[in-house]
């Protein structure tokens, strides 16, 4: 199993920016026709990722009930702990309208405990994933909270710089079917970015990063043009 101290990460040291470094920063968003996306807002911190569409003018909405994804192109699961958004999920009775509309075409991007949810297998227990994802996912991969590193990573869908990725007791990527193209690995191999046709997976936290280009690879993908 990979391990922080064995890859290219160092110990988490990055300040986030905070809502309203990103809220400024809407007010000069470039206002571009983007993807009508959607962040589900149970819990974790969707709040980051609503900043981070509002500064790319995506006017994001906030998903709770099954009728807030009407006409949504994509939807965001953001980081957090997958076993209380799976259950409350599951008690707004979201867990079958999300994989209704996958099915119709609607991109969906997991990340940290977005992408275990969206895995089709997972090394543990709970939660139970929504299983739209052909990848098997190991929870806690890294150890605890502690153990949390940043790593620079190299990302071609994303052009030549690295993506400087924040791993918070982050899961991996222990299997991919053959339609998973792996966008993103650690040093030692380890797959911690992944897409499958609409669908796009995270190990880290590009909310929480100043660097906007996986949202906007996300965008594009629930545009159709990436
Ligand atoms: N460890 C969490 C889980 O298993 C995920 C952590 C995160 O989203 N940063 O759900």
């Amino acid at each position: 199993m990979a391990r922080a101290s064995t890859t290219n990460g160092r110990k988490l040291t990055v300040r986030p920016p905070t809502p309203t470094t990103w809220a400024l920063a809407a007010e000069e968003a470039p206002k571009t026709e983007t993807a009508k996306v959607g962040v589900l807002s149970l819990q974790g911190d969707f709040l980051e990722h609503l900043l981070v569409l509002k500064h790319l003018g995506a006017a994001p909405a906030e998903v709770r009930k099954e009728e807030h994804l009407a006409g949504l192109q994509g939807l965001i699961i953001p980081g957090g702990e997958s076993t209380t958004i799976a259950t409350l999920m599951d008690a707004w009775g979201l867990r079958d309208a999300i994989c209704r509309r996958a099915a119709q075409g609607m991109a969906i991007w997991g990340s940290c405990a977005g992408m275990i949810l969206i895995a089709s297998r997972l090394q543990d227990d709970r939660p139970k994933p929504l299983g739209l994802m052909d990848i098997t996912v190991a929870r806690n991969a890294f150890g605890r909270q502690v153990d949390s590193f940043a790593a620079d990573l190299a990302v071609p869908a994303l052009g030549p710089k690295a993506f400087h990725a924040i791993f918070i007791r982050a899961p991996v990527i222990v299997q991919a079917g053959p339609r998973v193209e792996v966008l993103a690995r650690l040093q030692d191999g380890t797959p911690v970015a992944a897409r499958q046709g609409k669908l796009l997976a995270t190990a880290f936290h590009p909310e929480l990063t100043d660097d906007d280009r996986f949202h906007r690879y996300f965008l594009d993908i629930a545009k159709g043009v990436a």
